[in-house]
């Protein structure tokens, strides 16, 4: 079942879990290689599909409860457009992450900032919310796109 790629990823991948708490369990490593290898925002079905390839013992159901926890932790990023999770790829920085989805090839980069993050929490606070997160996403054209189109 464990192919030669999911042992080079194995140390990244508990090493994920371990800074989380959470116990390292075939289906949690199986979720995040599927994310790793994913690029592009994957949906509960599609990382379904493709764990299905190597391990049988698992169900929609259990996917769900994964994203949840990994969503809960910053570990992963939901994308309402698509409906589709990426893994968070700064994950451990703490500030305002910004998602920037290409439409056209589905290509999903990730940037950080800590200063637009202070208006943000001014807001949460004039209307009593206590964040806990901070997330964006930007829809548009990714740079190589923006040069194909021309
Ligand atoms: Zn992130
Ligand atoms: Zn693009
Ligand atoms: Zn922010």
């Amino acid at each position: 079942m464990q192919s030669i790629f999911l042992l080079n990823m194995a140390i990244d991948i508990v090493k994920i879990l371990h800074r989380h708490d959470l116990r390292s369990t075939t289906a949690r490593r199986l979720v995040l290689k599927v994310l790793v290898d994913g690029k592009k925002p994957l949906t509960h079905k599609q990382i379904l599909q493709r764990i299905k390839e190597e391990y049988d013992s698992i169900n929609l159901v259990s996917i769900y409860r994964i994203i949840q926890k990994f969503e809960e932790l910053g570990i992963v990023h939901s994308h309402s457009r698509s409906g589709g999770f990426t893994l968070c790829s700064l994950i451990g920085d703490s500030g305002h992450h910004v998602l920037l989805s290409c439409e056209q090839c589905g290509k999903v980069e990730e940037c950080m900032d800590k200063e637009l993050c202070k208006k943000e929490n001014e807001i949460a606070k004039e209307n009593g919310f206590s964040p806990t997160s901070h997330l964006n996403e930007i829809i548009g054209v990714c740079e190589s796109c923006q040069l194909c189109n021309t």
